[in-house]
């Protein structure tokens, strides 16, 4: 588990006022590794109200902390930035992994989608969902 000061900088570091609810939201993302709904949030943080976890997500989208991940079952699914989102902008070009057995999806940060040219089209985002058995359902 990350230290609250270290959580605290984060914030700071994307320009987001620390709050009790920032913290909260921040520390559930980093404990469990795999991306989150905010159904998820709102039962696990019950001492916040539905508006206040939804305005937190917002801003966290908004200055680079999470990004939303594509899917096509409907329900929203946030995953945590790294190092390259800033509130300027996300940068953004991983794979996502849906697990057929535990139903969560994995950021795979270290693998890139790759890049399609189509000659007359403009490309301006790509995603990738690969589904599957996750690693520790795999064991
Ligand atoms: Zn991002
Ligand atoms: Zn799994
Ligand atoms: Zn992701």
């Amino acid at each position: 588990m990350l230290k609250y000061s270290a959580l605290k900088k984060l914030l700071k570091d994307h320009q987001l006022r620390v709050t009790d609810c920032r913290l909260d939201v921040l520390q559930l993302f980093k404990s469990r590794g795999h991306a989150l709904t905010s159904r998820y949030l709102e039962d696990e943080l019950t001492s916040y109200d539905r508006v206040t976890l939804f305005r937190t997500l917002n801003s966290f989208i908004e200055k680079g902390v999470v990004h939303k991940i594509p899917d096509d079952s409907g329900i929203a699914r946030y995953g945590i930035c790294g190092h390259s989102c800033a509130p300027a902008a996300h940068h953004h070009d991983h794979v996502h992994f849906k697990c057929s057995s535990c139903g969560h999806v994995d950021c795979l940060s270290d693998y890139t989608v790759p890049t399609v040219t189509i000659p007359g089209y403009l490309i301006q985002e790509s995603n990738m969902i690969l589904n599957g058995v996750c690693k520790s359902c795999n064991q």
